[in-house]
């Protein structure tokens, strides 16, 4: 017999079976002795109340055994199959690879950095000499922006495709099956590299091909079809579909479409600052407490401001996490956020940002670089403000808002360092005076967070993409390239691993309806 029902336990109870087991008999009104397992369907804190819960949907297995769960997937073998290009091995990229084997095309995937294990060495680069290499570093590589991230796996698409298939995908090359019942999933950037790893031997075992240091500077194309891509050591790749899915940092794409009379846009985007405070003070502030103690996890925030008529919101939360440093070009800083699986560092980060559209910046709306131009433009200041070595510019909360500089930084997780300097220096004033009114306000929802204890580095830049790839609706083609698949982040269809990896699995759909 199988029941499903609603349990409700205090933290201490949500792993111990034994507990969950008297729970759950108390609810169903079974024996605790006849419960065989029960199986979570969805898992979520809730810190509502005075006393903080996890609240779970369960199927209760009485008298009986749940069956054994199976997520491995079989893939044909497509060596010998007709070619997919994708350009960019990001979540989008990887996702659409797997899609394509799935229906039984050959993906050549062409990535301009390195693998997750070379990579690493690059990063180390950043981190301990301030020295960025423009195709290895937290963007570029194998696995994209998300396989140094924090991993978190939820979306608000979900209507664009199926979430639950991309979560299962994940669960199949290694990670946790808790990502399928969470209410707020993370992987964590120590377990991230193994999966993707497990996804590139995926690839390769079915026949299909990845070729890492290799970048796409042309695409081939004639009488307004796509042939193939020619790569930066002037070989051609040849294929009737090429997915383009070379994320939000790739300006040199951009320049390339361009350069290529194929049309781009410019963007609406966000930017800001990343703050970060002692995750202690965020845990008191969400569970109404001293300390979390051992039961629950680091905790996070979202929070959300109109000041102005325009939205200041906080975005990309890493509790327990790291601040680092994700230029991917000499002579600009660049900050984003990650964190381990235990989430076991001692400061909460999240980019705090202030939307930019077009009308927010001088110069001609048609320009499709207008937006891209004035993001550079500020990471360039900062990175002239940090005084060189991807040193940051910084400067406590309290101070920020009163326009004092800071007498010095408090202790934080930023490798190359946070400089105090003033902000107003590094941002335009009209997202300087937002963020200044936003902070306070956000203190009075999140009692705690208006602290000098947190400290603001410049700057959160790169929270989508500043461009557009245009494409049409129903065949997901560039509408003046046939057979061309602007994919993912880079091309303004994702704003996410899971949403790039939905995009990446579409993209692959549309091309093989079409070459089928
Ligand atoms: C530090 C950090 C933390 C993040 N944390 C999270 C998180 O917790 N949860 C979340 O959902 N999202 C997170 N993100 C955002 C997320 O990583 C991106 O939304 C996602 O990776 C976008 O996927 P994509 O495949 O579209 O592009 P990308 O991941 O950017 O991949 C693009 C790939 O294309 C390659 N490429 C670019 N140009 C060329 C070329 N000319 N030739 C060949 N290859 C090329 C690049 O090297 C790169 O590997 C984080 C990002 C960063 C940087």
């Amino acid at each position: 017999m199988i029941k499903e029902t609603e349990l409700v336990c205090p933290p201490e109870a949500h792993e111990d079976e034994a507990a969950l087991k008297a729970i759950a008999s108390s609810v169903i009104k079974v024996a605790a002795s006849r419960i065989h397992t029960i199986k979570i369907l969805k898992r979520s804190i809730d810190a509502r109340g005075r006393k903080v819960v996890y609240r779970m949907q369960v199927k209760i297995y009485i008298d009986e055994p749940a069956p054994a769960e199976d997520f491995t997937v079989s893939y044909p073998p497509v060596k010998d199959k007709k070619p997919v290009i994708i350009v960019g091995a990001g979540p989008a990229g990887i996702f659409a690879a797997l899609q394509c084997i799935l229906s039984g095309f050959k993906p050549v995937i062409i990535e301009r950095g390195k693998d997750v294990k070379q990579r690493r060495r690059d990063l180390a680069n950043i981190n301990k000499q301030g020295l960025v290499n423009p195709d290895s570093n937290y963007c570029f590589g194998e696995g994209g922006a998300g396989t140094y991230s924090d991993g978190k796996l939820y979306t608000r698409s979900t209507k664009r495709g199926d979430v639950n298939q991309v979560l299962n995908l994940f669960v199949a090359h290694g990670a946790s099956p808790d990502i399928l019942v969470d209410a707020r999933p993370h992987i964590g950037t120590n377990k991230l590299p193994h999966i993707i790893t497990a996804m590139r031997e995926t690839i390769l075992n079915a026949g299909g091909e990845i070729r890492f240091d290799t970048k796409v500077t042309a695409l081939k194309v004639q009488f307004g079809k796509i042939q193939g891509v020619q790569t930066a050591t002037h070989e051609t790749i040849l294929a009737d579909a090429v997915i383009l899915a070379t994320g939000h940092s790739a300006r040199d794409v951009f320049e390339m479409l361009h350069r290529q009379n194929i049309l781009i846009e410019a963007k609406p985007f966000a930017l800001g600052v990343r703050i970060e405070h002692p995750q202690e003070i965020i845990d008191k502030a969400q569970y109404h407490c001293d300390s979390r103690g051992p039961y629950l996890p680091p905790s996070y925030y979202s929070l959300v401001e109109q000041v102005d008529n325009r939205g200041i919101f906080s975005f990309c939360m890493c509790p327990g996490g790291i601040i680092a440093p994700c230029s991917t070009e000499p002579g600009e800083i660049v900050v984003n956020g990650w964190s381990p699986s235990k989430r076991n560092n001692p400061f909460a980060n999240s980019g705090t940002v202030v939307q930019v559209n077009l009308e927010d910046v001088a110069g001609n709306d048609k320009d499709p670089f207008k937006l891209l131009k004035f993001q550079q433009a500020v990471e360039q200041t900062a990175f002239t403000a940090g005084g060189g070595s991807l040193v940051a510019p910084g400067q406590r909360m309290v101070d920020f808002v009163e326009g004092k500089i800071s007498a010095d930084i408090p202790k934080n997780s930023y490798l190359p360092g946070v400089a105090s300097i003033s902000l107003k220096e590094v941002l335009p004033l009209w997202i300087h005076q937002r963020l200044q009114k936003a902070l306070p306000a956000f203190g009075r929802k999140m009692k705690g967070y208006y602290t000098n204890e947190a400290v603001l580095v410049g700057v959160e830049s790169r929270t989508s993409s500043p461009v557009k790839v245009p494409r049409d609706k129903e065949t997901l083609q560039h509408p003046q390239v046939s057979g061309l698949y602007p994919c993912g982040e880079g091309a303004g269809y994702a704003g996410g691993i899971i949403s790039a990896a939905i995009d990446g699995m579409n993209c692959a759909l549309a091309a093989i309806k079409t070459l089928s």
